[in-house]
Order: C-alpha cells, then structure tokens, then sequence
C-alpha cells in the first residue's frame, strides 16, 4: 500500500477520499481539514483568543494539539466533574498534555464549586446525570469563556458526532434543532460566545488515527455515565453505512449544511433571550436553568476563578 502522494509507505487508508498517505502526509491531510473548516466557516482568526473544552477524550486533545501547532492562541478548560476515578484520570491526562506542550490549562471543579459532584447533583435536582452535566458544561464553558476575555469556545465535534446528531434530529423531526445545528453558533446574546466545531470534516477513526500518530495519551473509557446513550446507536448505524458506502457520513453532513439546513430556516425564529436576573447568562424564562438548578442544591451563586495549570 503506498502513499497517494510520495509513493513512500501508506500507514492510513481513508476509503471516503479513496486515498492511502504516510505519517507525514496523513498530517498534512489533517491539518488541511482543520484549516478548510476555520476559513470556509470563518471561525476564527490569529488575533483571537480561542479556548478548548478539553475532557482528556482524544477529539479534544487533538483539536488544541492541532490548533496550536497551526499557530492560534488557543488555552484550554478542563472540568472535574466528580466522577470518582475517571474524572481524576482524564484530569491527569488533560493536565501533562498541558505541561508537554507547555499550554495554559484552566481547572474548575464541580466538587470544590458545588460540593458534589454529577451524581450527587443529579440526585438532589432528580435530572439524568447527563441532561445536569450537559447543562452545567454548557453554561460554565460559555461564562468562564467571557470572564476571562476568550472570543470563541471550540469543541471537538467530529462528523461522527455531527452526523449522529442530525440523524437523531431527523429522525424525531427536531425542526429548531435542525435550523440550528452547524460548525459555528454565532453569539446572538451580550452574554453568549460564539462556539466552533473546527473537526467537523474530520471522522472519529482519523481524529484516532492522529492521536496515535502524534503520541497524544487520552482517556480510552467511555464515561461510567454514558449508558445506553441514543447518540451510540446512530453512530453504529451510521458506521454500518459508511462500510458499505464509503463516504456516506460526510455526504449526509455537508450536504445537510450545503443543502438541507436552508428549508428548516423558519423554524428558528421566535426565540429571544434575555439575561438571568440572578447571573446575567442568556436564558428564555427570568431565572436561568443553571440558576435553578443551583437553588435545588442550596447554593445561591458561585464565583468562578481558574485554577490554572501551566507551563
Ligand atoms: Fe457528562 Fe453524561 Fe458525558 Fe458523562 S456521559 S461526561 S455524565 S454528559
Ligand atoms: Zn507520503
Ligand atoms: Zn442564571
């Protein structure tokens, strides 16, 4: 098998680009995505100050990896979510990542914010662990982005995950979802940072394949929480097509965005938001989601401070 390019020795194989590269060029394929999805999404430029969720999981990592090698100012955000041992090991990993590469990491942790962690809270306010961790990573990366002066929040959403999500939204004809779903959620609120998805022409096995390439540890174990998650069985239907129809993911996505997303456009409208009385965040109703969860465990408001860990 060799190189499509240098006709030296392929070590990845992409069936959707009908395409075989080296190391070396299997990089340059992936940085070139990366880039092509920044520019042709306008997600971000050099002047901008770009903060990663990082979860210790490889789509994360590689995403900050790949966004500082291609020069962006990029820092990253961890949140312990107190989920015993494996939040202690995807901290550790997320912490010498960091230190390697010598990167500006920021903590938070729910226990020492909260006083418990996920499980904890989803006992108190009787919600699925998921649906409170969701609701929780979801305000804390959005407030702490504007505290501390990023200008966009990237996630590692890759076309496995994006695809999945639009299957699932198809499926139950989710019609605000599907007008909304894209690599970039501009800010259409004071407090609301614009979020990017700069690995969203790039599959779950190459995101895999580069960590490998490029000696990135990440945690390998699925989160304990993650049972029976709707999201895994579109993924598998979703890599059963793309076995036997190589490139079927990529279609499905970008000709959703390409094609698809404009006849759900009326669907968006009618949504305004307006500030939290008590912490200013966007919401739909006076006191946000956060804010009453926050009450249920008997806190009133938390003060966030990055507990950095740096070069
Ligand atoms: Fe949070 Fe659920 Fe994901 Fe675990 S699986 S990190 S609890 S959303
Ligand atoms: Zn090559
Ligand atoms: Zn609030």
């Amino acid at each position: 098998m060799k190189c499509i390019k240098c006709r030296g020795k392929a070590q990845i194989k992409l069936p959707r680009h009908n395409a075989r590269f080296c190391a070396d060029h299997f990089r340059e394929f992936f940085y070139g995505q990366v880039e092509k999805a920044i520019k042709k999404e306008k997600m971000f430029s050099f002047n901008d100050k770009i903060l990663v969720a990082v979860s210790g999981g490889k789509d994360s990592l590689v995403l900050w990896e790949v966004l500082q090698r291609l020069g962006y100012h990029a820092d990253g955000l961890y949140i312990d979510l107190g989920i015993s041992d494996y939040s202690l090991r995807s901290k550790k990993l997320c912490e010498d990542f960091a230190y390697k590469r010598s990167l500006n990491l920021h903590l938070l942790s729910l226990p020492d914010m909260l006083g418990m962690g996920i499980k904890g809270i989803s006992r108190k306010t009787r919600r699925p662990p998921c649906s409170s961790c969701g609701l929780i990573k979801r305000y804390l990366f959005n407030r702490f982005s504007l505290e501390f002066s990023y200008q966009v929040l990237a996630t590692g959403h890759n076309l496995d995950d994006e695809a999945a999500t639009l299957l699932g939204n198809t499926m139950h004809w989710q019609t605000g979802y599907l007008s909304r779903q894209s690599p970039v959620m501009p800010s259409n609120h004071l407090s609301m940072v614009k979020k990017v998805k700069p690995l969203y022409r790039l599959t779950e096995k190459e995101a895999a394949s580069f960590a490998f390439l490029n000696e990135i540890d990440y945690i390998l174990e699925e989160c304990p929480m993650a049972t029976g998650a709707s999201s895994l069985i579109y993924k598998n239907a979703l890599n059963y097509l793309e076995q036997n129809s190589p490139g079927t993911k990529q279609q499905f996505y970008w000709g959703y965005l390409k094609k698809g997303k404009e006849y759900f456009s009326h669907a968006e409208n009618g949504i305004d938001l307006i500030s939290c009385a008590k912490c200013h965040q966007p919401t739909v109703v006076e006191t946000c989601a956060f804010c009453q969860l926050l009450e249920k465990i008997g806190l009133e408001k938390i003060t966030l401070s990055s507990n950095s860990s740096t070069i």
